[in-house]
């Protein structure tokens, strides 16, 4: 293994620093293996070229995991083809775009960024050239848990406010509570919480066991990122109009949650 690994990752934990995983494209998002950018080896450098698109601390990283393409055969498998590097975000040839404006998550910093002739040193490259592809998919069997982890946490956030809510809201001369279609509603919302949280315990005690975890790692992400888009229409529903105000903290999270189902990619917070 390449000697730059636990020296990028140790070097996070001796001062405040941040990365960015830069995988997706304006031409490629789901479809990882359509990337089109470029690394091409001249010397004991890589030369990159391309452009990257929704990075997450895009404009707050001190380095990148970057994949590109390293073999210019439009033929050779995706497990072959493509290569993970590391790339200081101060490189020459790198430019940060603008903070996108997103639905929700605001504080979540997103952007493109456009690398042109991005010189790196072949010490950079992970693991070795072709093996890109694995790492930027076996990423996800870490990431998925924690972000499954944050979908729940939004959930239950959601489940308490409305709970409160419902509690103090009268109609018809009693809280909402009492209405039975709001409290089986309650009930339902508390039950797809605490079975998410359950997938997500479960991703990572198999990590813990020394367990690949591939499968309760997307189960848990997937489930988790559905309920939390659930929960949070419903405590929205339960709100009644105020609801839809942005006085009140329900909207936010019905915001804040669909981003746990769009991407695939498991980024800082989704
Ligand atoms: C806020 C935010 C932060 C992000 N952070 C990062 C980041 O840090 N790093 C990074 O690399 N990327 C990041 N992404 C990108 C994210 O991973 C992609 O947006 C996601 O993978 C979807 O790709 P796309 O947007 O190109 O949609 P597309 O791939 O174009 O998909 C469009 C629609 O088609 C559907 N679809 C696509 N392929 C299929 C198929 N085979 N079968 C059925 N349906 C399909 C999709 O589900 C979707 O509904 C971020 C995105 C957002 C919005």
């Amino acid at each position: 293994m390449n000697s730059h690994i636990p020296e990028s990752l140790g070097r996070m934990t001796e001062e405040p620093m941040m990365c960015a995983y830069c995988v997706t494209e304006p031409g490629a998002g789901s479809d990882v293996a359509g990337i089109k950018t470029k690394a091409e080896k001249k010397g004991d450098e890589y030369v990159i070229n391309g452009q990257k698109m929704w990075i997450t601390n895009g404009g707050k990283a001190n380095w990148y995991f970057l994949l590109a393409r390293t073999n210019s055969d439009p033929k050779a498998p995706a497990s072959k083809a493509f290569t993970g590097f590391i790339v200081e975000a101060d490189s020459p040839g790198i430019q940060v775009g603008r903070k996108e404006m997103n639905m929700g998550q605001r504080c979540s910093d997103t952007r493109g960024i456009v690398f042109e002739d991005v010189r790196v040193p072949k010490e950079n490259v992970l693991i070795a050239e072709g093996a890109g592809f694995k790492i930027a998919m076996g990423a996800f069997d870490k990431t998925r848990p924690p972000v499954a982890a944050g979908a729940v946490g939004l959930a239950k956030r959601a489940l308490d406010e409305a709970t409160r809510y419902a509690l103090e809201r009268k109609t018809f001369g009693k809280p909402i509570v009492e209405h039975q279609a709001v409290s089986f509603l309650l009930a339902e919302m508390a039950m797809k919480v605490e079975l998410a949280r359950m997938a997500y315990q479960r991703a990572a005690w198999e990590v813990d066991a020394g367990r690949r975890n591939t499968y309760y790692a997307s189960i848990a992400k997937a489930f988790a990122g559905d309920i939390a888009n659930q929960v949070a229409a419903d405590a929205v529903q339960i709100f009644g109009g105020n609801g839809f105000n942005t006085e009140y903290p329900v909207e936010k999270l019905m915001r804040d949650a669909k981003i746990y189902q769009v991407s695939k990619r498991e980024r800082a917070n989704a």
